[in-house]
C-alpha cells in the first residue's frame, strides 16, 4: 500500500481548500528570509514556532498537511511543520506502506 492509497482526495481539491480556505500564510513567518540571508538558529526557531501557532488555528490544516505530505515541499512551514520534518514524516509513511 502506498500513502496515496490511504486518501483518494485529488491534489487539486486539496489545493482548492488551501486557496479558498482561510490560510493565514504570512511569508515572514512561513517562509522566512530569502536564500541569501543567514537566519540565526534561535530566530528561525522562534519564527517557526510563531508560524506553527498561526497554523494551529487554521480551519484547513488537515488539507494542508495532506497536500504537503503528498507534494513534499522543499521549504516553508506547512500545517505547522517545517518542510524537513514533513519530509521525514512522508518518508516514514512510505516505508510503513512498503511493509504493510
Ligand atoms: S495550516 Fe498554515 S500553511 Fe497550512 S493552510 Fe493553514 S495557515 Fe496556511
Amino acid at each position: 500500500m502506498r500513502i496515496d492509497d490511504l486518501n483518494p482526495v485529488p491534489l487539486g481539491d486539496l489545493l482548492d481548500d488551501l486557496q479558498h480556505g482561510e490560510c493565514r500564510f504570512d511569508p515572514e513567518l512561513h517562509t522566512g528570509p530569502d536564500a541569501f540571508t543567514i537566519e540565526p538558529l534561535m530566530d528561525r526557531m522562534a519564527r517557526e514556532d510563531a508560524a506553527g501557532e498561526v497554523c494551529a488555528s487554521c480551519p484547513v490544516i488537515d488539507s494542508c498537511l495532506e497536500f504537503a505530505l503528498r507534494t513534499n515541499p522543499k521549504n516553508g512551514i506547512w500545517a505547522g511543520l517545517p518542510a524537513a520534518q514533513l519530509h521525514t514524516l512522508s518518508t516514514s509513511a512510505h516505508k510503513l506502506g512498503e511493509v504493510a
